[in-house]
């Protein structure tokens, strides 16, 4: 199917309050969708539970409100949706996109070659079903078998490709530990949701060519995608709350917005401004027209 109408999300794992830099991301989203006269959703990705103390995601909510940042439906919880995540699941695995692995991590640790950019080492593909499958041992997790290379467009930053199988290798579906991974939550939802665009902080840009492919499985629709700049720490770090960058101190809310909205490149007005007339300004300078 093809995309709809504008509707675009931000979608924080809630495994720490918003900081500078994922406050760059909703802004952005947010303005990417009044520019096109979209909806914005907020979904709180809650699927790791236990990186996620408690609250976190109704605090979030809350400074996300404080900020005038308001969806336009109901937020979604990812914890509430592992029965739309299972079906996905079953889906693939009836499709032969999808089979169990008996790998321990030292198995993969012994086995693997080299290690994606993004750190995780690239599974070798021992248990794919074409190899023996698990050779009767019981399936520990789930995997999506890649083929070859995606290549896809980026908003801001052009053309882009990768290519899973040398670059990735066949990613994690439901985790050994039973939580289903981020890859096939973030589709099935975007999908569920009726995403027509999805932007987000640059450090995701790696994962989308996953999320292409298993669109594509699915046979889901592809969004359009835009990845913001990165806010770095003055070490030069990226901001993020494993290195523990500071939640944004909401005294004084506008001032929050105008220094997000620069980050973004977006030139604002001197002088005092309220939290509405902030984001108006940064709405009329934020480019406009179609998406892509
Ligand atoms: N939940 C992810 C994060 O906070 C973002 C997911 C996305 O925007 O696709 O890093």
């Amino acid at each position: 199917g093809g995309l709809g109408s504008y509707r675009g999300r931000f979608a924080p794992s809630p495994t720490g309050p918003l900081h500078a830099g994922s406050l760059v991301a909703a802004l952005a989203s947010w303005l990417d969708a009044r520019a096109h006269g979209g909806q914005w959703l907020v979904r709180i990705e809650d699927v790791d539970g236990p990186r996620c103390p408690p609250g976190t995601g109704e605090f979030i909510l809350s400074q996300l409100a404080a900020l005038g940042l308001q969806p336009d439906e109901a937020p979604e919880w990812q914890s509430r949706r592992s029965g739309l995540y299972q079906a996905a699941l079953d889906r693939l695995v009836a499709a032969g996109q999808a089979y169990g692995c008996a790998c321990t991590r030292a198995e993969i640790a012994a086995a693997a070659g080299p290690r994606a950019k993004h750190g995780e080492l690239v599974y070798p593909g021992t248990c794919r079903p074409e190899r023996g499958g698990t050779h009767g041992r019981p399936a520990r997790a789930w995997r999506f078998p890649v083929q070859g290379r995606i290549t896809w467009h980026d908003r801001r930053l052009g053309a882009q490709t990768q290519d899973l199988a040398t670059e990735v290798g066949d990613f994690v579906l439901k985790r050994a530990d039973g939580l289903w991974a981020y890859q096939l939550a973030v589709v099935v939802d975007d999908a569920a949701q009726g995403i027509s665009d999805v932007v987000r902080g640059e450090d995701l840009a790696d994962n989308t060519p996953r999320q292409i492919a298993l669109q594509n499985a699915l046979g889901l629709p592809n969004p359009r995608y835009l990845h913001t700049p990165l806010v770095l720490a003055p070490d030069g770090h990226k901001l993020s709350k494993q290195n523990g960058a500071a939640a944004i101190d909401l005294a004084d809310p506008a001032a929050r917005l105008r220094e997000a909205a620069e980050r973004l490149g977006l030139e604002m007005p001197p002088g005092a401004m309220t939290t509405p007339e902030v984001l108006a300004a940064a709405t009329r300078q934020w480019p406009h027209g179609e998406a892509g």
